[in-house]
């Protein structure tokens, strides 16, 4: 039996269209590409979510208890789980999210692999250490250690509803805390499925990760519940409403939110390489993909090959639903207004329109897109500047790489981006300054699916990090102690130090440091 059908939340609906807002207290998550109900969840209100955070709360004092090896042990028992139910949690993506089986593959694999490096550097990271305790304070030992913040709540988006909540929830449970997930109300069968697997592989500890399921009120009681953190990945919109929720209990956030990711293709660089991870990079998934390549700056001497390659590639592309196709539907129908309207926009503003060659009328509803490559269309149009989150790409010819650093630079996101170059020392050197949270040289993507690599951008695109080293101590406090090792004759903080001890004070650290100008 799969897990969808063991789910108690669910009510089994695997045919028939529902209206998902008709009812009061269940909501339908629906397949994008037929509109079948995938499955009912309860609308969890703000009591029900506080309840959650209680239970989770109780099961973080116990799962902290099991310390790190016995929470990697856990950990590595739920990977081996998902593991081993892959293709079962990748045809529920596939249905409810719309994406390629294969993609959905792809995309748990990545988040499995995050699972078991979270689990296996946890104690590295943020076990207990002595430090320096320095000049000052010689006679003490001092220690660092970092602390779970207790329960943390995860919001999380539909676009890749395993691996993008995945960087909080894994990260956050191998740091001792225990989880409340609120998936995507377009994803809630993934999300409820996740928790579902945890309880399976991790039986004493269930309670560590629990999942609410709602729309937008279900989030925001999250942000209320007395969480230690609440992490948030959506648009910069709704992020900065979490924010202002948060700031009500000062709850503090990470916020993973949009992009609007460009590529420098340099005058030396491997033409084809760069459009063929040019067009992955903005097609795949449906183009969306936070950290998708929207924005496209060659210099005049690739230019042409550029164009010439990349629209050649975007003329086979096909969407669709079957094994066979190249990416989905639009997850979320509205998505397609938002993706129209930049086009529109451009194709008026003067720029050239290049579609794939699938025609939209054989497609069964409107949530497929053709393929679309925008060439040349102005900095000021919606098309350069929003979030596009759709099968497009704008390819603009600039002087060189100054100008197409310059221009991906002038956005008000900052998450990740892509530059393509020969040369090492210009590769990465452009890559250092471009204004993002990560820079993937002759390749796209490449940074998300490196456990090691923190995620998370800058202006727009919100702050905070999840993955790595840095994604670990995102969900902890630091504790620093010290320990009087020897009691000194002359104690500077005490109100019975005699009066010389500061002169003489002043005198080493005129010693020490005064030498330097
Ligand atoms: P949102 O940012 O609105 O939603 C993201 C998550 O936040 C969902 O789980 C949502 O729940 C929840 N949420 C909504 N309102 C609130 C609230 N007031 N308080 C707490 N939680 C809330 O994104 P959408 O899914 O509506 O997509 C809109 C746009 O956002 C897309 O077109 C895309 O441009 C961008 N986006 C970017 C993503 C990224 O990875 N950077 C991911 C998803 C979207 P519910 O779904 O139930 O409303």
């Amino acid at each position: 039996m799969s897990l969808v059908d063991q789910m108690d939340t669910v009510t089994d609906a695997s045919a028939g269209t529902v209206d998902r807002h008709a009812t009061t207290d269940t909501f339908a998550s629906t397949n994008p590409a037929s509109g079948a109900v995938v499955g009912v969840f309860p609308l969890h209100d703000a009591e029900a979510v506080r309840q959650t955070v209680e239970r989770a709360r109780g099961a973080s004092e116990r799962w902290a208890a099991l310390g790190f090896d016995g929470r990697a042990k856990r950990l590595a028992a739920y990977r081996g789980y998902l593991a081993r139910r892959l293709n079962e949690l990748a045809d529920l993506v596939h249905r409810e999210n719309g994406k390629p089986h294969a993609d959905a593959i792809l995309e748990i694999s990545l988040a499995i692999d995050h699972v078991a490096w979270a689990g296996g550097h946890a104690r590295k990271t943020l076990g207990p250490r002595k430090v320096h305790a320095g000049m000052l304070a010689a006679n003490h030992a001092a220690y660092l250690e970092y602390q779970p913040l207790g329960v943390v709540g995860v919001i999380g988006p539909w676009n890749y509803p395993v691996f993008t909540p995945m960087g909080s929830l894994a990260y956050a449970l191998a740091a001792g805390n225990a989880v409340v997930f609120k998936p995507s109300e377009h994803t809630a069968a993934v999300g409820a499925w996740l928790a579902a697997a945890w309880r399976a592989a991790v039986p004493d500890a269930a309670d560590a990760f629990q999942v609410v399921t709602g729309y937008g009120e279900t989030g925001a009681a999250l942000c209320r519940a007395g969480v230690g953190k609440l992490a948030f990945t959506g648009s910069a919109a709704t992020g900065k409403k979490v924010m202002a929720t948060c700031a009500e209990n000062l709850t503090p956030v990470l916020l993973e939110l949009g992009g609007k990711d460009a590529m420098i293709v340099d005058d030396d660089a491997d033409v084809a390489a760069a459009a063929d991870a040019a067009v992955w990079g903005a097609m795949s998934n449906g183009g969306q993909t936070c950290i998708g390549i929207e924005r496209v700056y060659a210099t005049s001497a690739v230019y042409d090959q550029f164009v010439a390659e990349v629209t050649e590639q975007v003329r086979t592309l096909r969407p669709g639903s079957d094994g066979e196709a190249s990416y989905g539907p639009m997850t979320m129908a509205s998505q397609v207004d938002v993706v129209q309207r930049h086009l529109e926009d451009a194709a008026g503003s003067g720029a050239r329109l290049v579609h794939g060659d699938a025609d939209p009328g054989l497609f069964r509803n409107q949530n497929y897109l053709v393929p679309t490559v925008v060439l040349d269309a102005p900095e000021t149009s919606a098309a350069v500047r929003e979030e596009t989150f759709g099968p497009t790409l704008t390819i603009t010819k600039v002087r060189d790489a100054e100008e197409a650093l310059e221009k991906a630079n002038a956005s008000a996101y900052g998450l990740g981006g892509a530059v393509f170059s020969r040369s090492k020392a210009r590769g990465m050197d452009l890559a250092r300054r471009m204004r993002s949270g990560m820079t993937s040289v002759n390749s796209v993507l490449t940074f998300a699916s490196v456990p090691a690599l923190p995620f998370g951008g800058v202006g727009d695109s919100g702050f905070g990090r999840i993955h790595g080293e840095d994604g670990l101590k995102e969900f902890t406090r630091a504790k620093a102690i010290t320990r009087q090792r020897v009691a000194l004759p002359v104690n500077l903080m005490s109100f019975g130090r005699p009066p010389s001890a500061a002169d003489a004070l002043a005198r080493v650290m005129g010693m020490v440091h005064g030498r330097h100008r």
